[in-house]
């Protein structure tokens, strides 16, 4: 036996037992918190891996020793265990400046919409039967009816997300034929969304027309044929060509589709509603295209997000003819994507604010108008507060936000921002303690500061802020430290 060998031995024998570590009190606190298997998983990995060290040789026994000395095993343990502890769908405080930040859920929905979809969530409820007669009807006959009113088309219909609208679309009208779709509208939108991938899992067949930078109406219609099912329009939302552009207004379409008896869609993406009596959104977002416009344009159908500039839960809206609309909802497909009660519940509400008038009220609209002005005392006020709290400097800049979601991807909104320039550790790790906070804050980070734009902070989360950077101040200094109840 070499010496090597007789080293690792009783570097093995000094490895800790999981039931050492099990009956440890330092263990049986955790045990408390998460399951005990849970806890012993975790302990038990974490084991394996310093076996795995001795293997290679990385760990001896002294060092084993001076390791478990140290408590570093149960204190990694502890972070295992938090770390479960806080994972899911938490709240978070959203300091971005990304108003339908796709990482962090898009729109949080107006108080009574998130009642809504909690009371239906809750209880039994009107779904899918008639009142008066008892009898089983569908179950998003009103969301249809709302839509069609807030958008002038005569139907409208709802399912799971945008991208299942534009599935549906394909599938219904293209399913097994063609589709005819301008190059320079083949995007990929966020989160592998690629418009031929959802079209050949459609099984409809992707005719290409026109250029990258240019497409005519008379390339569409020399790629019609007996085959053709659809043509489509698909906004180009996260990218923008500029120069030597041209492409195929929606109403040249939709009299090609008319003229030929073929169907024509328009995928919309982010579904721009403008409201009579609310604050425009449009000028501040470009040339975002209008919902109603797209309607007016004549294409039979129109595909947006319930949880983009819409303001609501997440659901892909379809509005248009009645009898495109039908022909969806004949679909087999249409049955597994359709809306639960829950989001319909959601979206009713958020259609019915604005109704009856009550759009500015809609949380992700007020952060859209929010002005430079608006925002400047309240990135003050922030400021204030963390200079008393943070070591290092502490300044209001003037920065930019961004809409987000692929929304007019080319337009920012002035804003003001609290900049966060820390002394000690640097801003990545400034903001990945920020993120371990609870709740969770994200911010931005730019030319080594950390950036909180007040833009995107919802009431009360200023507080949770604040009180992330006291815990972390309290962290440095131990006499200080905070502890959440
Ligand atoms: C965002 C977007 C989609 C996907 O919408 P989801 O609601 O995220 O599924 C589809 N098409 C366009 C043009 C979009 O902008």
């Amino acid at each position: 036996m070499t010496d090597k060998d007789s080293d690792s031995k009783s570097a093995f024998r000094r490895l800790p037992s999981l039931d050492e570590v099990m009956r440890d009190p330092r263990a049986t606190v955790l045990v408390g918190r998460l399951s005990r298997h849970d806890v012993q998983a975790f302990a038990s990995s974490m084991i394996d891996a310093w076996r795995d060290e001795v293997r290679s040789g990385r760990l001896n026994e002294t060092e084993i020793e001076a390791r478990i000395a140290s408590g570093a095993l149960f204190e990694e343990l502890e972070l295992r265990v938090e770390r479960e502890l806080s994972r899911g769908v938490v709240r978070c405080v959203n300091a971005t400046g990304v108003v339908l930040n796709t990482g962090l859920g898009r729109a949080p929905v107006h108080r009574e919409v998130a009642e809504a979809m909690a009371r239906a969530a809750r209880s039994y409820c009107v779904l899918e039967v008639d009142r008066e007669t008892n009898e089983r009807n569908q179950r998003d006959d009103y969301l249809g009816d709302l839509l069609a009113r807030a958008t002038g088309a005569e139907a409208g219909i709802g399912v799971n997300n945008c991208a299942a609208a534009v599935l549906l679309m394909f599938q219904t009208f293209a399913g097994g034929r063609e589709a005819i779709v301008s190059r320079g509208e083949l995007v990929e939108i966020g989160g592998s969304f690629r418009v031929p991938d959802v079209m050949a899992r459609a099984n409809a067949k992707l005719v290409e027309v026109g250029t990258t930078n240019r497409t005519r109406i008379a390339d569409y219609e020399r790629a019609l044929n007996e085959r053709t099912g659809l043509l489509v329009k698909v906004h180009t939302s996260n990218f923008k060509l500029i120069g030597f552009v041209e492409d195929v207004p929606p109403r040249a379409l939709a009299e090609l589709g008319a003229a030929k008896r073929v169907v024509t869609g328009f995928d919309l993406g982010s579904g721009l509603l403008e409201i009579a009596g609310a604050k425009p959104l449009q000028p501040k977002l470009g040339d975002e295209p209008l919902v109603r416009d797209a309607v007016r344009s004549g294409v039979d159908v129109v595909c947006f997000s319930g949880d983009k500039l819409l303001g609501g839960p997440q659901a892909g809206l379809i509005v248009g003819k009645r009898a495109a609309i039908e022909a969806l909802r004949k679909n087999p497909i249409y049955r597994a994507l359709r809306l639960d009660k829950v989001t319909l519940a959601g979206l009713e509400k958020t259609l019915e604010l604005m109704r009856d008038g009550r759009a500015d009220e809609i949380p992700s609209r007020i952060m859209l108008n929010a002005t430079a002005a608006e925002l400047k005392p309240r990135a003050e006020a922030i400021a204030r507060r963390l200079a008393a709290i943070v070591e290092g400097s502490v300044t209001v800049i003037a920065e930019r936000s961004q809409p987000g979601s692929g929304a007019a991807p080319d337009i920012f909104l002035d804003t003001f921002c609290v900049a966060v320039d820390p002394r000690h550790g640097g801003a990545t790790a400034l903001a990945l303690a920020l993120r371990r906070s609870d709740p969770p804050v994200f911010t931005r980070i730019q030319d080594g500061r950390v950036l909180l734009d007040p833009r995107t902070l919802l009431e009360g989360d200023e507080d949770d802020l604040v009180r992330a950077f006291q815990e972390l101040a309290g962290r440095a200094d131990p006499a200080t430290r905070r502890r959440t109840p």
